[in-house]
């Protein structure tokens, strides 16, 4: 699903975020990408969404090139990818449903489809009974559900979760690792960046680990914990 070969992010001004990775994500896994505040996490996955382009190297996504991915198909590709932030930027006048149905609006989608998919993604997210409300009126674990549930509305083959759970307690960065087991025990892809190291250790998925930009030996889940 994911592959990057030899890839290396310089932005202007000579930062070298990302140094000669190689890496590898299946079709149907869930990978975690850690490391420390200023390792190159964020901008792994802002290159994977194409959000950046690489300095050196080649990633593919889903087979496809995106060195030769055309201007024109760039669209089309994001489309595939379902993105969540630690911040979840929220309209705060708007009520959860129709944030939620952003993504859809701009895709074109007819109300009455976007209506059906809105519901079935807060339902997703344990959130339906709250379409209605206002973002303010909600927790800081329900407003990133409803991030959440905004970037799978449009049912992405690949999830890329970039801090979901920064600004949550342990127990509510549980249960959103836990809806993202859920979404990949039902075929989505995802990699998702966290520093959380405890959380996401006992979760036993494989982990990638970044340290100044470079890429250190992939860690297996910890003896003993379910695979
Ligand atoms: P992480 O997500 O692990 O905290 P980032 O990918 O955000 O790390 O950042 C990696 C490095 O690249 C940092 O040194 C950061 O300051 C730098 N960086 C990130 N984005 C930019 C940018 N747009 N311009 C210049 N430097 C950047």
């Amino acid at each position: 699903m994911i592959r990057l070969q030899r890839v290396t992010k310089r932005f202007a001004g000579g930062t070298e975020a990302l140094h000669n990775v190689s890496l590898r994500v299946d079709a149907g896994a869930l990978a975690f990408v850690t490391g420390p505040s200023g390792a190159g996490k964020s901008t792994l996955l802002r290159l994977i969404a194409r959000l950046e382009r690489p300095t050196r190297g080649r990633i593919l996504v889903n087979g496809q090139d995106l060195e030769t991915l055309p201007r024109r198909d760039v669209p089309g590709f994001r489309r595939g990818i379902g993105l969540v932030f630690q911040d979840h930027r929220l309209l705060l006048d708007r009520p959860v449903h129709a944030n939620v149905a952003l993504p859809l609006e701009i895709l074109g989608f007819r109300r009455t489809e976007a209506r059906k998919r809105v519901r079935a993604s807060l339902d997703k997210v344990g959130l339906l009974q709250k379409e209605n409300a206002s973002p303010q009126t909600l927790s800081a674990g329900e407003q990133q559900r409803v991030g959440i549930a905004r970037a799978i509305v449009h049912r992405p083959a690949l999830l890329l979760a970039d801090e979901p759970t920064g600004n949550l307690d342990p127990a509510l960065s549980r249960e959103i690792m836990e809806l993202f087991l859920d979404f990949n025990r039902v075929g989505m892809t995802a990699l998702i960046a966290s520093h959380d190291l405890e959380l996401i250790a006992a979760l036993g998925r494989p982990m990638l680990h970044l340290e100044n930009g470079r890429l250190e030996a992939r860690q297996q889940p910890p003896a003993g914990k379910p695979a």
